[in-house]
């Protein structure tokens, strides 16, 4: 049962969100002294987000000005990619971008985000749900795990709660046309250390099997239609890749029904709603549809939103997002160009054997800027 007290507290700036959208718009706040900040999260930390936690130097880069160094959260750079469509391996890249933690999850590196958030100041509530936004009277309401509901009155509100969290009610462009599905799984294996990307076995999407030190983490992505089984196309997928059963694997399909699934947006959706009501990261849309990127433009659009908060004005956080919208606009038809039928095979049957150099150098230059 859940009760709720009436007088709402103030806060000057209430964040929905403590994952590394939230986060960062709340250290960009603190730093440039803007103090009465609250950010409020449903889960407790470390808490398990799914998703791969890949990062590009450009990434780790935005992480280091924030003060968190990914090579302390065990994250190094990653052996080379092998790029197969169906069965067949048709190309080695040497990876000049891309890193990853041991693990293969982003637990510790959300992690150590949160405690240095916490260190620096930031006022983080855990396992307090934001459920209802009365926005004629600027007022949030929150629940705690115990179920007490009580009410905040905000002075600006940021939802950096993710892709289908209670902010993206207040959105248009929210419906299941506009969304990847990305699904994971992490088991311990003895496959050898390595990368490969597989074409071929998602209509609009790839899976990726990359493996460290005894951890496998396979994931299929696809730009998501409905009636789709997914769950069969990744039980699938590892059968016919060999990682049920015998050998070090993923060991039966119990363990398959244990994968994590969740949704990426594709598009930018509306950056600011009436004068007090901002979206960062996946809330907003910030994630790459073609190459699920989204930890930069996460944190970027987390400190956009602080800015525009300091200055007054929305303009700040409406050119980032207005940037992003033109190149996700890009990528999204990349997405559908690339998973043509002829492309493919012009791609990978021709481009790969004639002109491996350039694809190499294209997949490199292409999405080192993620
Ligand atoms: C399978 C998969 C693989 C991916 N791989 C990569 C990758 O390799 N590299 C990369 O850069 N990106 C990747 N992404 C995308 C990346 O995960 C997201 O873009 C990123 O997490 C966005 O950060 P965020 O802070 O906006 O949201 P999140 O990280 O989702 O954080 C949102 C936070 O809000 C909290 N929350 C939600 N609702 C409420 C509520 N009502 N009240 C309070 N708190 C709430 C959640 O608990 C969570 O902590 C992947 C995504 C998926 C699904």
């Amino acid at each position: 049962m859940s009760a709720q007290s009436d007088a709402p507290r103030s806060v000057g700036t209430v964040i929905v969100g403590a994952g590394p959208a939230g986060l960062a718009c709340a250290l960009e706040l603190l730093r440039s002294g803007v103090k009465d900040v609250l950010v409020v999260e449903k889960h407790r930390f470390p808490r398990y987000k799914c998703c791969a936690g890949y990062i590009t130097s450009k990434t780790f880069e935005t992480y280091k000005n924030f003060g968190l160094d990914p090579e302390k959260c065990g994250y190094s750079f990653i052996e080379d990619f092998r790029l197969f469509r169906g069965a067949k391996e048709r190309q080695k890249i040497v990876n000049k971008f891309l890193y990853t933690s041991r693990a293969i999850d982003r637990v510790d590196l959300d992690n150590a985000f949160f405690r240095l958030a916490k260190d620096s100041g930031v006022n983080i509530e855990e396992e307090t749900e934001a459920v209802s936004v009365d926005r004629e009277e600027n007022v949030l309401t929150v629940r705690t795990a115990d179920g007490s509901e009580s009410r905040i009155k905000y002075g600006n509100l940021v939802f950096a709660d993710g892709t289908y969290g209670p902010g993206s009610l207040l959105q248009k462009k929210r419906s299941a046309k506009r969304v990847n599905i990305a699904m994971q799984l992490i088991f311990k294996s003895d496959l050898p250390d390595g990368i490969e990307i597989r074409f071929g076995v998602s209509r609009r999407g790839y899976v990726w099997v990359s493996s460290y030190g005894g951890v496998t983490n396979v994931g299929l992505t696809d730009r998501f239609r409905r009636g789709v089984n997914y769950k069969e196309l990744f039980e699938n997928f590892m059968r016919l890749r060999g990682l049920t059963g015998e050998g070090g694997s993923a060991d039966d399909l119990e363990q398959i029904r244990k994968m994590k699934a969740a949704f990426t947006p594709i598009g930018i959706r509306k950056a600011v709603v009436g004068d007090n009501i901002f979206f960062v990261g996946d809330a907003l849309g910030a994630c790459d549809p073609l190459t699920l990127s989204g930890l930069r433009y996460g944190l970027k659009s987390g400190s956009a939103v602080a800015r525009s908060i300091i200055s007054g004005s929305p303009s700040v956080i409406k050119k980032y997002a207005f940037s992003l919208r033109i190149r996700f606009a890009f990528m999204s038809l990349i997405q559908r160009v690339f998973y043509l039928r002829p492309v493919q095979f012009m791609v990978f049957n021709v481009g790969c054997r004639v002109f491996g150099g350039v694809i190499r150098s294209a997949f490199n230059r292409f999405l080192v800027s993620k």
